[in-house]
């Protein structure tokens, strides 16, 4: 019997085992992980970015969470040796609209504490020779890092401080009794089938966080709906256009930021990630397609009204991810001289969105529980950034019992 069995090893997952090892010396924790390596799904494909926290909601998670999570990444990455880079952000606004949008993007970041600063067209243009616009705001905190390396990094500690890491091990079954929480995992060509047995479960399944609830008994109505991101990254020669990371003015309806151009750690510059319907949430081949996740997009109602309420962007994103010039256009709108030779294939990345039954896109971290387990059901970005908050909401949450009529209820 352990006292906490963790399903998902991507940068939440580990950063909970973490954390429950550090709030509770002698306890004994296992991490289990389906894949043959930490950070295989959505901590090993992003764009490395540094969030600083300003486009969030005020009081929402995300902005509390994410301020909190930028702090902590910087210094664990100094500590340990981690590449990463201060390097800033421009946000830049490119039409009128836009215009408006930055202006009240500015005012947002002031109420969310986030140090920001208004530049005007000539300004821009001298800090950024190559890149052009009405006017830009800048985010001198944002940065970047390798999540892969972080999330490593945290798992030998998990492992320091006795917690036991099982990859190989595709969790099949949830039982949870009045007792403990059963998980079991069955034989496959990588392993023997298992078995473990908690107190505690926590669920940080990322991609299949909707199929893991559903497997522990969770009533819940949300769908995890796949959106890829895919990358293009510039030539080598070129990797030096730009200073900062510099992103679109993002349409606040969507929960998703715009291709932006960001340095990597690693000398790259990529530009992306669009944001496409993916019809598999997990083929990172253009093209792919799993027949069970395409069945449930297919029968999810929520879909249908995700799909008429967004038909324009859908469609745009779609002929984007099609055709390279619609996808260059989206870049030159701020850095005009960018050409189609510049766009160098890059591996995709495909973000968890939980899409509720009435169609909303959650834009929030949601998290629920059950009197025995602990389910983070919806952490797309900035949640690399905040996985270490996010731990700690989570740890803090398991020390308060489930409100006694409605064990199952509780929502963030
Ligand atoms: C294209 C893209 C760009 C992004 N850019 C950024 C960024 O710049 N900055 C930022 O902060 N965030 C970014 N994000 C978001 C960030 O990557 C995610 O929010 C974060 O990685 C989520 O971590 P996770 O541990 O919840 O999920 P994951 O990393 O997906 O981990 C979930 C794990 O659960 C495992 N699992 C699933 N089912 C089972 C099972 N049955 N049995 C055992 N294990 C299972 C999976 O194999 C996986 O390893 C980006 C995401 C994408 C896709």
């Amino acid at each position: 019997m352990y006292d906490f069995c963790v399903i998902g090893g991507g940068i939440v997952g580990v950063a909970t085992a973490h954390e429950l090892l550090s709030r509770n010396p002698g306890a004994s924790v296992v991490l289990v992980e389906k894949a043959d390596r930490l950070g295989a799904h959505q901590t090993g494909h992003n764009s490395g970015v540094i969030h600083s926290g300003i486009y969030y909601e005020p009081d929402s998670l995300k902005a509390r969470l994410c301020r909190a999570g930028a702090r902590w990444t910087t210094e664990f990455a100094r500590e340990h040796g981690i590449e990463h880079r201060i390097c800033g952000k421009l946000l830049v606004a490119t039409d009128a609209v836009e215009h408006e949008r930055m202006l009240a993007l500015h005012e947002r970041s002031i109420t969310n504490g986030v140090r920001v600063e208004l530049l005007d067209a000539a300004e821009l243009r001298r800090r950024e020779p190559h890149v052009t616009g009405l006017g830009a705001l800048f985010v001198p905190g944002t940065g970047i890092v390798d999540y892969r390396a972080i999330t490593e990094a945290l798992a030998g500690r998990v492992r320091a401080l006795g917690g036991t890491v099982v990859l190989d091990a595709p969790v099949t079954a949830i039982t949870e009794t009045d007792e403990h929480v059963t998980v079991e995992s069955t034989a496959s060509t990588a392993g023997p089938a298992r078995r473990w047995t908690a107190r505690t479960l926590v669920v940080c399944a990322g991609l299949q966080a909707d199929r893991m609830a559903r497997l522990a008994g969770l009533d819940i109505g949300l769908r995890i709906v796949p959106f890829r991101g895919e990358y293009y990254q510039l030539p080598p020669e070129r990797a030096d256009l730009v200073n900062t990371l510099i992103y679109p003015i993002p349409d606040p309806s969507l929960p998703f930021l715009g291709v932006h151009l960001s340095p990597t750690v690693d000398g790259a510059l990529t530009v992306g990630p669009n944001a496409v319907l993916g019809l598999s949430r997990e083929g990172y081949r253009k093209g792919s397609v799993d027949l069970r996740d395409l069945r449930d997009i297919l029968t999810f109602p929520g879909m249908r009204r995700v799909a008429r309420t967004h038909l324009r962007t859908g469609a745009r994103e779609l002929r984007n991810s099609l055709f390279k010039r619609g996808y260059l256009a989206e870049c030159r709108k701020y850095c005009p001289e960018l050409t189609v030779g510049d766009l160098r294939p890059r591996p995709a990345g495909i973000r968890a969105q939980a899409v509720l039954p009435d169609g909303t896109l959650v834009h929030d971290f949601l998290i629920e529980r059950t009197p025995r387990s602990i389910h983070v059901l919806n952490a797309p970005s900035p949640a690399a950034t905040s996985a270490v908050p996010i731990a700690r909401y989570i740890v803090d949450r398991l020390r308060t019992p489930p409100t006694p009529n409605s064990p199952d209820s509780e929502q963030d």
